[in-house]
């Protein structure tokens, strides 16, 4: 009993990471349960909540907490900075800068042992540049 519940957790959390990694959109949990549904019916938001997380935790896929938004979740567990459209909420890949624009030198500050930065960008995404043009 117990090897056929761990197959079938194998089994979703696979589906979960799949379906993940096919999107470029950086979804939240609800969004990617609303996809891996079509292929688990009856998975539970619980469960893709629990996956992302452990799946998260273990570098495999990225968490992203991007201020005025719900966490999102990334496929891709590279290093690399995201801009949040102000108007839609969209978070996209940045291009055109590198991976670490600081550098990692800087260990030490005040006594405080420096583990890594955040680089937050927000913008107007494509779609909403659009609309504002129009509207102008
Ligand atoms: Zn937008
Ligand atoms: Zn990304």
């Amino acid at each position: 009993m117990a090897i056929g519940k761990f197959q079938r957790n194998t089994q979703q959390r696979q589906v979960i990471l799949e379906e993940l990694q096919k999107l470029t959109s950086h979804p939240t949990a609800p969004d990617l349960y609303h996809t891996v549904r079509k292929r688990l019916p009856k998975i539970s938001l619980g469960t893709v909540y629990r996956n992302l997380e452990l799946l998260a935790q273990n570098n495999i896929i990225q968490k992203l907490d991007i201020s005025g938004s719900e966490a999102r979740f990334d496929g891709n567990p590279e290093q690399h900075h995201h801009v949040r459209c102000i108007h839609c909420g969209r978070v996209d890949d940045l291009n055109g800068l590198s991976a670490d624009p600081v550098g990692n030198k800087l260990k030490e500050s005040n006594g405080w042992k420096i583990l890594g930065y955040r680089l937050d960008f927000i913008g107007i995404c494509p779609e909403c540049k659009g609309t504002h043009k129009k509207g102008m």
